[in-house]
């Protein structure tokens, strides 16, 4: 076969996108109270459900979350994924685990690196604390916790968090 009629597989096609938006009333007051080490979720005026991030209205009732809670930095892992694969864009060392953690005060899990536990030893219902960065740091940002790491607690039954998935 000729040079010429060798299929081209893949190309590589870098891409890159940034975005700039007003993140609105609901994420300004969130986006504020990290800048104070402050965790303030919504709670639903229907269901009762605590939104963290708050987003200003709830998923499941469509009805506003006006009410603000403040939440705690400690929380449950409802799920989790060990990242074993290199990405380009990632620069944790290899293999780090990624945990769905449900904050004690909310109902809605967020995904956030866990860090100095040993990947084999992290479990479904385990007690996690965020991590925060240093005060000289702190902006209004969500990335303000550097990353959760495991609270010497027992674990949490399954049963306790299994409507927060
Ligand atoms: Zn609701």
């Amino acid at each position: 076969m000729s040079e010429e009629q060798k299929t081209v597989k893949a190309i590589d096609g870098p891409t890159r996108l940034e975005y700039r938006y007003s993140p609105g009333r609901a994420s300004t007051r969130f986006l504020r109270g990290m800048e104070q080490k402050k965790i303030l979720g919504q709670k639903c005026v229907g269901c009762g459900r605590v939104y963290v991030p708050p987003r200003g209205a709830c998923a499941r009732c469509g009805l506003p979350t006006e009410e603000e809670v403040e939440v705690q930095d400690t929380g449950t892992i409802v799920t989790f994924t060990i990242v074993r694969v290199p990405s380009q864009n990632i620069e944790i060392e290899l293999p780090y685990c990624a945990a769905s953690i449900l904050l004690d005060g909310a109902d809605i899990p967020f995904t956030a690196l866990l860090r100095d536990v040993p990947v084999e030893t992290v479990r479904l219902g385990m007690r996690v604390q965020g991590v925060w960065k240093p005060d000289a740091e702190l902006g209004p940002s969500f990335d303000n916790i550097d990353h959760f790491t495991a609270l010497d607690e027992p674990d949490v039954p399954f049963e306790k968090f299994q409507e927060h998935l």
